[in-house]
Parts: structure tokens; sequence; C-alpha cells
């Protein structure tokens, strides 16, 4: 457990002698034990003020008035229907062909036990929230069950798993996370809202937030990738484009934020596997995305199956009450996963289903999904005094907040008119999120010039791999198949461009994406014999990533490696595109295939978009939000490690050790470093980083407090366009904290800004650094500042090289 030396109810803490009061900062004498010298020095610590509530329009007095006046009206089963949610699958009795509209189940997922009926329960007031029900004609149907037969016509709010997209699909978080556009995400993250509300969903179950640092773990592909930075920027802003300013216009959905907390960081990958870290961990590198997210307003959150620190999240009231509540002011309601509730049976805090019941509830979920465990277990349990009917009219109260706010009352239906196929008037901003998901992982010469942009004029075009005229795959499995028809494959959009500039496309599948059969094998080799260039679509089905999509092995599967090896002995030029819900390794690749361009999952503009960047329409600008690692035995690999204290200073790691080389943080047969790192992408442009400053040399400690935001030293560098091509480029800044009493990452992201320029062009890109930026999480979880050494470099990826110091001084 963490160590908790102290907790008020106002979040108030302390710890490992450091004193916080509400509302002041105390700058308090501390010993040599946490000092880097004898000396005794002072530190800063952030001010703890009572949490605002994050959610104003939650907090609306109105509302207020409205949930009190509801909740006086409703009977224990009134309210605990409010606080259980079913699907629609399994659904007895429904008079509504539910099916037809679910979305294809992420894998089988257990379903609850004693299955209830849902549509009897919707008209006896005993269901309060549907999930992955979609569709206008379906969540008419039910809603209208609610609203005109139940007594107190309460509607019901449908949740989906709109993950990238509804009808026109954005490429897959991961994706989307390499593009480093904030601003761009909460675009598409819109879109998606005003799709699917039209649908009758009014409650996304996204962004998942779960920082993940090793890609073994299957649901990297929906997260923001390795750092707390960039995933914080990312879940920002997901929920100004779900939820937007007001949670009541017909065209916001509230979020929920998942999967609350530190499911990421699975041992060895493995899916629904436990989580152990210390609180600084937790806190430094898990938690800065969820925070962000509730402190855009996010309206509710998921709790997550996996256990932390021996706890299981959906239990666990050091997560769900103490930093969420008390800490964060999160005026939202907490949904359980699925069967969450009742998995706490088998994590083995739990004997009974009352007891799992009643550990989540006062924990701080309040929403049962799926383990229909709060509607039977409590009425006996409030009856009997072991459950207080305050506690039930607590979490009754969050979930009616939300529903009042979301306007359900006055508009409970599907609004406007259905969209079921992808938005012709969406493709543009889809497609450009698809352009800057994509990262130029390599670009070789071949023949002298690099091998991309392809020349814009005929050529013989062999294209080749199992993902090439995919459709399915395109979209990811969150995807509906529906929808396929709106996707533009590779296929369509190269024949398409050599329909424009004359030449030819010769497709060949050559092989499957998993199995043995070299049957294609042939016809593949022929075709790259014919060709002046191949474009080769490789990599993972989407089933392999996502949900219980934990992999093991990281390299292209089944026999697509043993195509690609064969292809390229043909001396032919290769432009590689890998699809993939996660990093792979790509060792033989990036050795002998010159061109390779990381292309997740696109999502419905995907041939178009890959098209537009291999003949230079567009210059890639796309940046790894996750390290690519060289064996999967390096994984978890994350680019802010911390330092050790046996440095591998400039010893060649390619070599095996030596008498000199052995006794250091090393592998003996791989290098410790990524084959792609953090940051990196290439462009076909060049880009100079010059003249890295701090606009001061040294900070006074007493200035270096919480101070609402505001910067303490300013970090400027230039970059300059040095080639012949304009191009967007993401400038990088990174920090690094030398001296402080626990260890720091050998640096970390603090700042990142999109800049386009053309030709020759410089700028001078400023990033601000303030409390944020420059504090560090102790185990007592708190926010510090100490008199330290700082180095700031700011580059175009994490490998930066041109930096400045500055010290904050006692
Ligand atoms: C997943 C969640 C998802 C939920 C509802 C669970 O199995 O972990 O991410 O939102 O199902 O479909």
């Amino acid at each position: 457990m963490f160590l908790r030396l102290e907790h008020s109810k106002r979040g108030v803490r302390t710890g490992l002698g450091i004193l916080i009061a509400s509302g002041f900062a105390l700058v308090l004498p501390l010993t040599g034990a946490h000092a880097q010298s004898d000396t005794p020095y002072t530190t800063v610590v952030q001010v703890q003020k009572a949490a605002p509530p994050s959610n104003a329009q939650l907090a609306d007095p109105t509302i207020e008035r409205r949930v009190d006046a509801l909740l006086k009206q409703m009977t224990l089963a009134d309210k605990l229907g409010q606080l259980v949610q079913y699907s629609g699958d399994g659904v007895k009795g429904a008079d509504v062909a539910a099916s037809k509209d679910v979305p294809p189940a992420p894998g089988k997922n257990p379903v609850s036990p004693d299955c209830p009926d849902a549509m009897q329960l919707i008209s006896q007031g005993r269901l309060g929230s549907m999930l992955n029900v979609v569709g206008a004609e379906t969540t008419n149907a039910y809603q209208h069950a609610a609203v005109d037969r139940s007594r107190l016509h309460i509607p019901l709010l449908f949740g989906a798993d709109v993950i990238h997209g509804y009808r026109t699909v954005y490429p897959v978080p991961l994706g989307l996370a390499a593009t480093w556009d904030p601003a761009l995400v909460t675009s598409v993250a819109h879109v998606a809202a005003e799709e699917a509300t039209t649908a009758g969903v009014r409650w996304f179950y996204s962004p998942m937030v779960d920082i993940s640092r090793d890609p073994r773990w299957g649901r990297t592909i929906e997260g923001a990738g390795e750092d707390a930075y960039l995933g914080a920027a990312m879940a920002r802003a997901y929920i100004r484009g779900y939820q937007g300013d007001d949670l009541s216009k017909p065209d916001a959905v509230a979020a929920s934020v998942k999967h609350f907390a530190a499911y990421g960081a699975v041992e060895a990958g493995r899916e629904y596997n436990t989580t152990d870290m210390s609180e600084s961990r937790l806190m430094q590198d898990y938690l800065p995305p969820y925070k962000a997210a509730v402190q855009a307003g996010a309206a509710t959150i998921m709790s997550a199956f996996n256990a932390l620190n021996g706890v299981p999240a959906s239990a666990n009231r050091f997560l769900l009450t103490d930093v969420l509540r008390d800490e964060w002011g999160f005026n939202g309601f907490v949904v359980s996963d699925y069967t969450a509730i009742r998995e706490l049976i088998n994590h083995g805090i739990a004997l009974d289903g009352a007891t799992a019941a009643r550990k989540a509830l006062t924990a701080g979920v309040d929403v049962d999904m799926m383990s229909h465990l709060y509607d039977s277990e409590f009425p006996a349990m409030v009856k009997s005094g072991q459950i207080s009917m305050t506690s039930i009219d607590e979490a009754v109260r969050r979930v009616l907040r939300v529903k009042f706010a979301l306007g359900l009352f006055e508009h409970p239906y599907a609004q406007g008119t259905e969209v079921t196929r992808a938005v012709p008037e969406h493709r543009a901003i889809v497609h450009q999120a698809a352009e800057e998901s994509l990262v130029l992982l390599g670009n070789k010469p071949f023949n002298g010039t690099p091998v991309l942009p392809l020349a814009d004029r005929p050529a013989k075009v062999a294209l080749i791999g199992p993902l090439a005229d995919n459709a399915d795959e395109m979209i990811d499995q969150w995807g509906d198949p529906r929808r396929n028809p709106d996707v533009i494959t590779v296929k369509d959009a190269l024949e398409d461009r050599a329909k424009q500039i004359g030449g030819s496309v010769t497709y060949a599948k050559g092989t499957e994406i998993s199995g043995t059969s070299e049957s294609g094998f042939a016809e593949a080799l022929e075709a790259a014999n014919r060709s002046d260039v191949v474009v080769m679509a490789l990599g993972e089905s989407s089933e392999m990533s996502g949900e219980a999509g934990s992999r093991s092995h990281l390299d292209l599967p089944g026999n697509q490696e043993k195509l690609l090896k064969q292809i390229a002995a043909t001396g032919k030029p290769i432009v590689l595109l890998v699809f993939s819900g996660r990093p792979l390794v790509l060792n033989w690749a990036a050795e002998h295939v010159p061109a390779i361009i990381e292309a997740w999952f696109p999502g419905t503009e995907a041939g178009s978009a890959i098209a537009n960047l291999l003949y230079g329409d567009v210059s890639p600008s796309g940046k790894l939000p996750m390290s690519f690692p060289r064996s999967v035995g390096q994984e978890p690999l994350y680019y802010n490690q911390f330092p050790t204290g046996r440095p591998t200073y400039d010893a060649d790691l390619s070599k095996p050790p030596d008498g000199d080389t052995r006794f250091i943080s090393r592998y003996i047969d791989v290098p410790n470093d990524a084959l792609f790192p953090f940051g990196y992408g290439l462009s076909y442009t060049t880009f100079d980083y010059s003249g890295v400053t701090a606009s001061r040399a040294s900070v006074p400690l007493s200035e270096a407090k919480d101070n609402g935001g505001r910067m303490l030293i300013t970090a400027t560098a230039t970059v300059k366009n040095t080639g012949d091509r304009a191009a967007s480029e993401v400038v990088q800044c990174y920090v690094r904290n030398l001296g402080a009493s626990l260890e720091q990452p050998v640096r970390s992201l603090q700042g990142f800004k999109r800049v386009t320029l053309k030709p020759g062009e410089s700028q001078q890109v400023t990033f601000d650094l303030g409390f944020n930026e420059l504090s560090f999480y102790t185990n007592a979880g708190k926010a510090i500042i100490e008199p330290t050494h700082y180095t700031v470099w700011v580059g175009g990826s994490s490998l930066a090289t041109e930096h400045a110091d500055f010290v904050i001084a006692p």
C-alpha cells in the first residue's frame, strides 16, 4: 500500500517531512536525509487547496435542485436502476432487433450470469444506462420504454465504444498520438460525437489514456503511447472534442476516461494482469493523462480491470476517492469496466457477490457495468444496514447530474438525420489526421536518391501484401463492417493515382497476415520483377491488438518477413508500409529496405492519405509516440528511463561485452537503445536546431512554487528548414533534473509545438517551463521542486542534442 501519513477529507496529505496547508505553500527546512549535499536546504511543495469541482456544469445549482426533487420521488429499486448498466446482447424479450445495430464485440467478453431482461427492467425504471446499443431505431425503442412506460420517466443513457470515429473513421488512437496535434484530435473527436449522437449515443467509452511502455500489451493501440506529457495533451484534446463547452448541445457526448488506473502497466504486457509500482512513478508517469482529462471536465471515468499494488482498481478507494474525488475534485460518475465488480471475486478480495459489490461502491464505483450485483445484492444490504442509503443516494446523484447536464430529460431521443455511412464533409479532416499520423521511419537513397517521394510520373508499381487491399483492417476491430465500402484502400488510391499520372499498378497479395502458405509468393515476385518500384503493405491484423490482444512476439506475423526478404532480393526499390497496433521489431527491414512508413491503422481515408505521402503531395510529419524495440526482450522500453549506477558511457553496445564493457547496465546480445526512438520521424526535408537558450541561468527556489501555471523560465531554440520542400516539424522540448532527492529520468518531454516552414525559413520556438514542467513527485504523492540542476534540450526527437542549463538556487 502507499505511504499515507495523514489524510483529511479535503485531500490534504502530509508525508516525508513535507507539510502542506490549504492555501499556502510552506517552505520548510529539511535535513540531509533528502538532500543532495549535507547542508540543510528547503523544498517548495505544491499548494494543496480544496479541489474545485472538475466540471462546472455538473456543479450547477439548477441541476442540483432537479436532482434533489427527483431523488425524493425514487424508491430504492428506482435508485439502484440508475446504478446498473446492461448491453443489448442477450437481452431477453426486447421488442426491437437490438442485435442488428450492435457493433462487433471486441472478442467474446464474459456475459454476466442471469442476464436480465433489459426491456422489462427499463419499463419498470430499473435500468439507467445501456452499453454498445447504437442506431436511432434501437436506442429510440429502448428510450421510449424508459420515458413513456417507467414511473419516473428517467431517460436512459446510451454508451458505446466509439474509439476512433463513428462512421467516418480516423486513425487508431496510437496513430492519432503520432500526429502530436491536439487541435486536430479535438476536431476529429468532435466529428465522432456529431455522427454518433444521431444514432442516440451520448456517452463514449473513450478516451483510453492508459500510458503503455510495453507494446506486448495489445491495448497499446488504444492509447497515446509511452509518455505522460504527450498523453495528457491528447487526453485534454479528446475531452474538448467530445464534450465541447456544453454537454447539453445535441452533438456533445459525455466522455468516459479509461481505464483508471495504470492498466497500461500490467506485468509482462499480459492482458488483465496485475500492476505494481511506486507512488512517485504512478503520479509522475501514469496518472497525468487521467488528471488532465478530469481537469478538462470529463463527465465520467471507468475503473480498470487490473489490481494496483494489490488492490483491484474497481475496489481501490485510494484511486477512486482519495485521488480522484478529494485531490482532483472529480464530480462526474465512475462506471466499472465490464463485469469488473464481479471479477473482484476472481481477484480474491471478495468471497461473494455481496462483498464485491460493497467494496466497489464504498471505494467509489457508482455504476455497475454488466456484473448484475448492485441491483441483486444491495436491496438486502441496505435493509440490513451493511450499505447506507446515503452512499446509494450519492452515487445516484452523480449519475443524474450527468443525465441532466446532457439535456436528456429534454431531448431523450436520437437527434437529426442518422449517420449510417462515412460523411463526405467529414472526410477532409479525417484525411488530414491520417496523413499526419504516418511516420517515415526510413528513407535511404536507392541509386543515389531517396526512394521517397515517388516521382510524379508514369511508373510500373508492384503493390504487394495482405494489407494492400484490405478495407476491414484499415478501420481496426472497433470498426463496423458496414463502413467498409467507405474505406479507401492503398490499392484503390494507387490505382487512382496511376489513372491520373499514367503508369500501372500490379497487385499481388503475396501471403496472408498470418499463416505459412507460400502459394502467393511466385505471383508477388513476378509483379516485383516487372516493376520500377515495389510498395509492400505488411503488418498485423487488427485483432492482434486491442483488448485481449497481447503478443509475446513483436515481429511481422506469419511468413511476411520471408516474403519481404524474397522481394528485396529482386533488387527493386521497396517502400514498406507497416500496419500495426503497436511498435513492432523491424530490424531486418530497417537494415535492408530503403523506405519504411509506420501507418498504424489509418481509418476511412487510409489509402488516399498514404498515396499523398508516397507521391510527396505532403511531407511526412508524424513522430513516434512509443519506442520501437530491437528485441522483445528489451520491453518495457521507454526513452525516459532512470539512470543507473553503471552507465554505459560511450561503450559500443552493438558488440558483445569485453573486459571493459561488461559490468555496465546492458544486454550482452542487443544494444540498450530503441531501433526507432520516441519522438522520431523523418521528413522529406531536413531541419536544423540551434541556439538553445534558457531565459535565466538561475531561478530562486522561493519563486519556484505552484504559481497558477505561470512560467519560471523560457527555453528558446531556432529551427530551420534546411531542405528544399515546405514541411511541418514537431519541435520537442525535453528536461532533465539532476541532483534531486529522488532519481529522475534521463530526460522527459515537457513541451512540443508543430511548426510549418518553407525551404530555408527559420523560426524561434519557445517553451515556457513552470512548476508543472520542473517538479517531480515524491513517494508520498506530492509534487515538489528542489534546488537542483536542469538541462533542457530542444530538437526533433528524444535524441535531441542542442541544450542549455539552469539551476533552481536554494
Ligand atoms: C473494455 C472497455 C470497454 C467495455 C465496454 C471492456 O471489456 O475493457 O474498454 O469500454 O468493455 O465495451
